[in-house]
């Protein structure tokens, strides 16, 4: 094949990525994506609907999206200029990459700093940027390695760390002594608290945003039953958001999801937290059963369980996979994550599928 014409034009750094397709083909049942399941009453259902619908098609959405701004500074305890939002918080991942790019050593690239294994978005998003990324493993527990951090703070000069807590894909909190700890290490850098799954953990660290002037959260509706609506959002200092909001589209937030989502966030929350204790419920269920076919089970916090498997994870995935059951499969990243699988929490009745086909692979 002959060199496409444009070739000499591209970003070097996307030679040695690979568009991300987070799950490709159909399968009846889907625990791969951290999505919650579709348990929303036809009630609450019907009034999303309506709000999607509400405005006129004509008219750009509003810019600085202010009625969501203000439901969620109200739901996160902020005001309305430390909010910033985007089409997920994969946008604000990637407005704080481009804001915060400038490199901090004389030489050499910008640099972010992630433990591994975490939510991949943070070094794709940062490499097509043609930045640095610093990994370091997590403990034996998938813990924060504050040694290990710190050395690779003070050696890498890092723009920004990101820490997602609780964690994807490990789903465990990381404890608040160790974050504390990279914090106050990473004085030069902002630290990036990503509270994605938050919802169904015991509690938020969002007072570490007021304790450390150098800490910004990620929030997300993604989980907790409104994936299709992409809406995410930063808090921050208003000083930050406001450099992040230069590099912002200004209508990067479609009306319908303006709309609905400050609906979700005004008037739904008896209805999420109803979801959440559904998903909590099932976790411990499925995550006693799998146990007790000899899978290993972490302790979780989030929306989806971090199994070992007892043979190799790709037969069970592939197993799965026949039986129409898509899960997340770690595989190929061989190392330790070579026997883990990532299983979504879904409906009983979609448990009670994965149980019984997993049986057989046990
Ligand atoms: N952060 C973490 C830790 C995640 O796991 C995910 C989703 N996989 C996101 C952020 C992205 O969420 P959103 O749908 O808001 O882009």
């Amino acid at each position: 094949m002959n060199a496409p014409r444009f070739a000499h034009l591209l970003r070097p750094e996307l030679a040695d990525l690979a568009a991300y397709v987070p799950h490709a083909g159909d399968y009846e049942i889907r625990l791969d994506g951290n999505e919650a399941p579709p348990l929303l009453s036809p009630d609450a259902r019907a009034a999303v609907a309506q709000a999607l619908a509400a405005g006129g098609l004509e008219r750009y959405p509003d810019p600085r999206a202010t009625e969501l701004r203000e439901a969620i500074a109200t739901h996160v305890g902020a005001t309305p200029d430390e909010i910033l939002v985007g089409t997920g918080s994969d946008e604000v991942i990637a407005l704080l990459l481009t804001t915060l790019s400038q490199p901090r050593a004389s030489e050499g690239a910008a640099t972010i700093l992630t433990p591994s294994p975490t939510f991949v978005m943070y070094r794709l998003s940062a490499a097509a940027r043609g930045m640095r990324v610093v990994e370091v493993s997590l403990d034996e527990r998938w813990d924060l390695d504050v040694p290990a951090m710190r050395a690779a703070i003070e050696a890498g000069k890092p723009n920004i760390v990101f820490l997602a807590t609780p964690n994807n894909p490990t789903g465990n909190r990381m404890s608040e002594d160790r974050i504390r700890a990279v914090i106050e290490a990473a004085e030069g850098a902002l630290v990036v608290l990503d509270e994605a799954y938050v919802a169904f953990a015991p509690g938020s660290i969002a007072h570490l945003r007021h304790a450390y002037a150098n800490v910004a959260m990620l929030g997300t509706i993604s989980k907790i039953g409104f994936a299709a609506l992409r809406v995410g959002w930063l808090v921050g200092p208003a000083e930050l958001v406001r450099e992040v909001d230069k590099v912002r589209q200004p209508y990067n937030l479609p009306a319908p999801s303006q709309r609905a989502a400050t609906l979700v966030l005004r008037e739904l929350r008896a209805e999420i937290d109803h979801v959440v204790a559904h998903v909590v419920a099932e976790r411990e269920r499925l995550g006693r059963e799998l146990a007790r076919l000899g899978f290993g089970v972490s302790p979780s916090d989030a929306n989806f369980l971090w199994v070992e498997t007892n043979r190799p994870a790709k037969d069970v995935f592939e197993g799965l996979a026949s039986s129409n059951i898509l899960v997340r499969s770690f595989h190929a990243r061989g190392g330790r994550l070579a026997n883990r699988l990532r299983i979504t929490i879904g409906t009983r009745e979609e448990d009670d599928r994965l149980l019984e086909a997993i049986t057989r692979w046990a």
